[in-house]
């Protein structure tokens, strides 16, 4: 997400914008996006610091950190980030910036039901869906 910084207005400018999780350098193995992320930033420039104000909306898929099954979830994020700017910087790129956070803001555990009972750790079993045969329940 680059940023012509002479093309911020004094009174702050709006993007609202959809990008895949590659445009922001996200990887699969940090966090699996499965739809593009809705990104909605108010930028505002200071004389040499850049204020933004971010919401990302988006479609996730996680693990139960129970029975591993996957878990959808849709989640809406707010932060807000700074980046100074040197005079000579023509275009600031918020992508990374971004990543950061949403790595910080959604590292949250995710069940795929409150009371998931996970897996038997003696046979495998996923206990949500069999019985176990074994005796360790
Ligand atoms: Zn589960
Ligand atoms: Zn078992």
């Amino acid at each position: 997400m680059k940023i012509k910084v002479k093309e911020i207005p004094r009174a702050g400018l709006e993007i609202k914008d959809n990008i895949s999780a590659d445009e922001i350098g996200l990887t699969g193995n940090e966090l699996k996006v499965i739809a593009p992320l809705k990104v909605r930033a108010d930028i505002q420039k200071a004389r040499d610091v850049i204020n933004a104000e971010i919401e990302v909306t988006g479609k996730y898929e996680f693990s139960c950190a129970r029975c591993l099954e996957a878990v959808i979830v849709d989640r809406k994020d707010d932060f807000s980030i700074h980046v100074d700017i040197e005079p000579a910087m023509d275009v600031v790129d918020l992508g990374e910036e971004i990543r950061q956070e949403m790595l910080l803001d959604i590292s949250t555990i995710v069940l795929c039901k409150q009371d998931c009972k996970g897996i038997c750790p003696m046979c495998g079993a996923n206990l949500n869906l069999e019985k176990c045969k074994c005796k360790n329940k």
